[in-house]
């Protein structure tokens, strides 16, 4: 199965959400990072929070989740591409035990939309609560300004990560349809959840009413780093550093922290890339 997200909305109510499973990209964090299980569980929390969160943007290039503190939870960050790819990196600095977001020094959430095409990015931020869940729904609160629902799912054991989420749009609807909706998919073991056919059980919630499922977007794991932006790295540090450095170690290694990638140049790269410069001038 590959990874996917997929909206939802009904015909005739001002209520839309969407679905997804991240297996594939809890297994690649997974690979990647070979972090503790509990930090694992947050990564992966953050990437299926910020793909719900994604089907209420009709166009981005690229949408940013992240959480800071001044104390262990120092960054956690995930992104997702305009076309499916998304990546996350976490710098905590507890042990392998609990990753617990309670009683964090400064902890703040931002989301952050870049639209491309040279607009200005925004950003909507706010405090950070117990959970990410709880976050996202206090974001949808306070900078939205639209309620959202949130139900995030990640077993690491099982090896699955997914969720559902839904977002009450202004228009009529009522306090009873809200509870009714939420309360709906917050019942169920976790697994039960999102191994369920959406198109059995969602149009359960308000037999009558038309619900529409959207055409499911393929997600997939991906950096946005690369040789020629390492390369351009190098050439911004100069040629007596790198030179330097490619003395005292034998090669220039550098490790995107977002993908776990490895990047080696030798002496004849660093010699070709330098040359290169030169011979542009
Ligand atoms: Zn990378």
């Amino acid at each position: 199965m590959t990874d996917f997200v997929q909206g939802f909305y009904w015909e005739t109510l001002p209520l839309r959400g969407a679905r997804c499973r991240l297996d594939g990209i809890l297994a690649e964090l997974r690979r990647r990072f070979t972090p503790p299980d509990a930090l694992l569980k947050l990564m992966g929390e953050a990437v299926v929070g910020l793909v719900l969160l994604s089907s209420t943007q009709k166009q981005y290039e690229r949408l940013t989740l992240q959480a800071q503190s001044s104390g262990d939870l120092r960054l956690l960050v995930a992104d997702m591409f305009q076309g499916g790819g998304l990546r996350a990196y976490a710098h905590w600095l507890g042990g392998d035990g609990r990753v617990d977001l309670v009683d964090l020094p400064d902890a703040l959430l931002a989301v952050t939309v870049d639209p491309g095409l040279d607009r200005d990015r925004y950003q909507g931020l706010i405090r950070l609560r117990r959970s990410l869940t709880a976050s996202l729904e206090a974001y949808f609160g306070e900078s939205v300004q639209s309620p959202a629902y949130f139900r995030i799912v990640v077993d690491v054991e099982a090896g699955m990560a997914g969720g559902y989420f839904l977002q009450r749009l202004p228009g009529i609807l009522s306090a009873e349809e809200w509870r009714v909706a939420t309360g709906f998919l917050a019942v169920g073991s976790d697994r039960s959840l999102l191994l369920a056919q959406p198109e059995q059980f969602l149009p359960e919630i308000f037999p009558g009413v038309g619900l529409r499922l959207q055409r499911q977007q393929d997600l997939h794991f991906q950096c946005s780093c690369s040789l020629e932006r390492v390369e351009n790295m190098l050439l911004a540090l100069g040629e007596a550093e790198v030179m330097a450095t490619l003395e005292q170690e034998g090669a220039i290694l550098v490790t995107c922290e977002y993908c776990q990638q490895i990047y080696r140049l030798g002496e004849a790269e660093v010699a070709a890339l330098f040359g290169q410069e030169k011979a542009r001038h």
